[in-house]
């Protein structure tokens, strides 16, 4: 894993890795996507959770985010 995480809101460092869920996985596409991108991809979105003040910071695979932006 990469260096410990902390959290934006209160600098604590119990942040424990979540998924924010629907009936299923939650993903994130940019508004410019292409139709076609729009229906066949995603980019997952993963969450931390402060254990310490109960914030939930959200993050996307930034290479993937870029990739799916420039396939319009
Ligand atoms: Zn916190």
């Amino acid at each position: 894993m990469s260096a410990e995480e902390k959290c934006v809101k209160c600098g604590g460092t119990n942040m424990v890795p979540s998924e924010l869920q629907s009936t299923g996985k939650m993903y994130a596409r940019p508004k410019k996507a292409k139709l076609s991108t729009i229906l066949t991809t995603g980019v997952l979105i993963r969450g931390s959770i402060c254990l310490d003040c109960g914030h939930v910071d959200l993050s996307v695979d930034v290479e993937k985010i870029k990739a799916v932006s420039k396939a319009s």
